[in-house]
């Protein structure tokens, strides 16, 4: 969804409005199969001195891609994101350079309209788990012959054990 923030802003100082996550978006996140539908997202906009205060929740449920079995599985996440929008003009003025200073949930917004999905969409980036996995006790693919272990286990993994620890193994079983 886009929004004209200069437009809102001269209307209302506080507004709130939900939109749907665009589906298309995973696509740019890093272990995203797809984001289930409906996924609703609730914007609260407020007015504060020129810049515009926007906060985000929603209640996702995305199915990613596990790092060790490559199956997929449901992963819920909560955005509540709060992101502050500066008119463009403040970018490069020193009197208001200080209220956004070293601040990261910041950006400029000018004449054009305001992309709600691409910011919805970073704001999930960061909380995606790195190497995001089914279960702890996902045992992944074999390196080998690329077998589903979690299923059951294939002729190549045969342990092999250290010769110098089956001595200790046969102290251990007597
Ligand atoms: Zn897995
Ligand atoms: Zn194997």
């Amino acid at each position: 969804m886009k929004v004209d923030l200069a437009a809102l802003l001269q209307r209302y100082e506080t507004a709130e409005f939900m939109f749907e996550l665009d589906p298309l978006l995973a696509r740019e996140l890093p272990g995203v199969h797809s984001i289930e539908i409906p996924s609703p997202v609730t914007v609260k906009a407020q007015s504060v001195e020129g810049a515009v205060l926007l906060r985000f929740e929603a209640d996702l449920t995305l199915e990613m891609e596990c790092s060790r079995c490559l199956n997929y599985f449901p992963l819920n996440i909560i955005i509540d994101q709060t992101t502050t929008c500066f008119p463009k003009q403040f970018e490069h003025d020193p009197e208001q350079e200080q209220r956004f200073n070293g601040d990261e949930d910041v950006i400029f917004f000018d004449e054009q309209l305001l992309d709600l999905n691409e910011i919805v969409a970073s704001a999930i980036a960061l909380t995606l788990p790195m190497s995001p996995i089914c279960s702890e006790e996902c045992k992944g693919l074999c390196p080998l012959c690329g077998h589903q272990l979690n299923e059951s286990n294939c002729e190549c993994q045969k342990p092999e054990i250290d010769p110098r620890l089956e001595n200790l193994k046969n102290l251990l079983n007597r």
